[in-house]
């Protein structure tokens, strides 16, 4: 049976085809091109755009960098239902500290109202944010996590400026 080369699920019937490579839909299909063009990028070109975003200005607040991956936290529960994500947004670390502490408070408001999940996410969830809050990355070079969205923003820009052109 033929799988989705973005996502790896099995595609049962339609899908998408391009080139010698099948996809489940057209979003897989997008994604399948950007993993792929982002394969292709040097790590110098990478290394360069990566340095740029870090030492640039905040894309939230306009202010001073560094700039780099920040990560927060959050869990909340209805009664049965508890759900949990992590968010990853390209900013200044005051930024940063900003999500975090917002996922923080919705975390210990909101997380702990659902069984089992509430209980066990929300100490977890909380932890992450604190970790975070206090460990920022390496603020003299960008950070593997940076490095990795800057491989996929320009391999995203490489494809549109084609689409452009086309
Ligand atoms: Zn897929
Ligand atoms: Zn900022």
């Amino acid at each position: 049976m033929a799988s989705c080369s973005a996502c790896g699920a099995a595609i049962i019937f339609g899908g998408k085809t391009v080139g010698d490579q099948r996809f489940c839909n057209d979003e897989c299909a997008q994604n399948g091109l950007i993993l792929a063009r982002a394969r292709q990028l040097s790590d110098a070109d990478v290394r360069v755009f990566a340095s740029q975003i870090h030492s640039g200005q905040c894309p939230k607040c306009s202010g001073a960098g560094p700039i780099d991956v920040r990560t927060s936290h959050q869990v909340w529960s209805a009664l049965l239902f508890t759900r949990w994500k992590s968010t990853q947004q390209i900013a200044c670390r005051r930024c940063g500290i900003k999500s975090q502490a917002g996922d923080l408070a919705i975390s210990v408001v909101a997380g702990w109202w659902g069984f089992p999940w509430g209980l066990l996410m929300t100490p977890i969830q909380v932890g992450r944010n604190i970790f975070d809050m206090a460990l920022a990355p390496n603020p003299t070079q960008p950070s593997p996590k940076l490095l990795q969205q800057a491989r996929l923003i320009l391999a995203q820009r490489s494809l549109f400026a084609e689409g452009a052109d086309a």
